[in-house]
């Protein structure tokens, strides 16, 4: 059965295909962690949605508020009139928002995706400020619709200027941490005050606390403030697409919590849905300066979603999943990190909370100052190669001509895939990112146990093993 199913979709289904093309499993239960195929196996499910499963899969405080309104006789799609489960889904996620944004904030509900809230979010602070210019960052992924697009550097747009994101394994500058983010930046400073440089004055800076599809980059909290401060002092709206990185993943309810940073606008998805598809958009009330209809779309008023993400907020800010989320992740990136140590072709292990990855390098190949973070097309997966810099040239500012710097060897995507597939021979489902997918990812739910997470290290470290044999 399965097989035939595989082989009708993948003849049917468009060749644009990611995760099945990688998987080539047939979910029909699930529960938490775990996934069952049609061939009656078990995975552990790191997957999670695309980072969607806060709770994991079919978690009973989802069903049960998915089953309330579907027995209440509630209608199930309401466009954006206002009813009782949109009412309780908007006060939970209010409660949740950093205090000086909560005081003052609208909501705006913008369709099924992610990317249809940040499309909102770019129309509306061009739409508040009049003016055109997007400041984005290298290894950004915002979607695949146009303006998405364009801001993680996929799409062609002259309105985007791209700036340099933190990174520590492989830092622009060469120097990485903390120094390596001051001058990140003094880079995005210098630009902006260059009057010359005609970018001084755009409608709004977008970015991921941590990068989750760029290579699962965390950007340092004091880089953060920089840019918060860097922006309010010029009156530049701050984006923070929050749409991975939300609802306890990294070990705050919200990424910008762990550096006290306010956005103007926070783009939120994935998991505020609780595993059906909601998007939407918070903000300051003074941006809130949409004519009637001037943003709208049909499916805006899933409420399914809204009681399945009213739950999952729920539950996640009562059971205090977002400090566990913390705890764990460090325990798992501290394991990890012993992988590093014992095989050369693990170059880095690096995340934030329950947003863990790993990149795999070739030990042998001579460095690779692009690597595997920061690509001008983020997590695209077709942009080997585009947007990098020349290849051995490092800048670092301040450094006395011919000083050796330590470059990382290079990124090696064939590891990466052979140990996602050895991890799926292992019954364990990861996925790739970076810009060369050769960053292994993790993301599961946050109420993954102590004993499963020892589970995820455990076939996780006997993948690593298996291909670096
Ligand atoms: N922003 C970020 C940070 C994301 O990780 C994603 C999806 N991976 C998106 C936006 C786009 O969301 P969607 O795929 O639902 O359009």
């Amino acid at each position: 059965v399965a097989e035939g199913i595989l082989r009708r979709q993948a003849a049917r289904e468009s060749a644009a295909r990611t995760y099945a093309r990688a998987l080539p499993i047939v979910p029909v239960r699930a529960r938490g962690l775990t996934i069952e195929g049609a061939d009656g196996r078990r995975y552990l499910d790191c997957l999670s949605g695309a980072g969607t499963l806060a709770l994991g899969h079919n978690h009973p405080v989802v069903l049960e508020a998915i089953r309330a309104v579907l027995d209440s006789g509630a209608p199930l799609h309401i466009l954006d009139l206002a009813t009782p489960v949109k009412d309780a889904f908007t006060s939970e996620v209010f409660r949740t928002l950093p205090p000086a944004l909560a005081d003052r904030a609208r909501i705006q509900f913008c369709g099924p995706a992610g990317t249809d809230a940040v499309e909102a979010a770019l129309k509306l602070v061009r739409t508040a400020t009049g003016r055109s210019g997007l400041l984005a960052f290298t290894g950004a992924y915002h979607g695949m619709t146009e303006g998405a697009l364009a801001a993680s550097g996929g799409a062609r747009d002259v309105r985007v200027t791209r700036l340099p994101y933190p990174q520590d394994y492989r830092c622009p500058f060469g120097v990485g941490g903390r120094r390596g983010a001051e001058l990140a930046a003094r880079w995005t400073e210098s630009l902006l005050d260059d009057t010359k440089s005609g970018i001084g004055h755009p409608a709004g800076m977008i970015l991921e606390p941590v990068q989750g599809e760029g290579g699962v980059n965390p950007a340092p909290d004091a880089w953060l403030r920089r840019m918060r401060s860097l922006t309010a002092d010029r009156s530049i709206p701050l984006i923070a697409d929050e749409v991975q990185t939300g609802v306890g993943r990294t070990g705050a309810f919200w990424a910008v919590d762990h550096s006290g940073v306010v956005p103007d606008v926070m783009v939120l998805s994935k998991a505020i849905g609780g595993s059906l598809p909601l998007a939407v958009i918070v903000y300051r009330d003074d941006l809130d300066v949409w004519q009637p209809g001037a943003h709208a779309g049909t499916f805006r008023g899933n409420q399914l979603a809204m009681a399945a993400g009213t739950a999952t907020l729920a539950y996640v800010r009562e059971n205090r999943l977002a400090e566990r989320a913390a705890v764990l992740g460090d325990r798992m990136l501290g394991e990890l990190r012993t992988l590093a140590e014992r095989f050369p072709c693990v170059g880095d292990v690096r995340g934030r909370g329950l947003m863990i990855g790993v990149e795999l390098v070739d030990p042998e190949a001579p460095g690779d100052p692009g690597g595997d973070q920061g690509g001008d097309q983020g997590g695209a997966r077709d942009s080997r190669g585009a947007g990098g810099r020349p290849e051995g040239v490092r800048l670092v500012p301040g450094q006395r001509p011919g000083t050796p710097v330590p470059v990382p060897p290079r990124a090696a995507p064939h590891l990466a895939a052979a140990v996602r597939d050895a991890c799926l021979d292992r019954g364990l489902i990861v996925e790739l990112g970076g810009r060369h997918s050769a960053v292994v990812r993790l993301l599961p739910p946050l109420t993954i146990t102590d004993e499963q997470a020892a589970a995820v290290v455990d076939r996780l470290a006997d993948a690593v093993a298996a291909v670096a044999r």
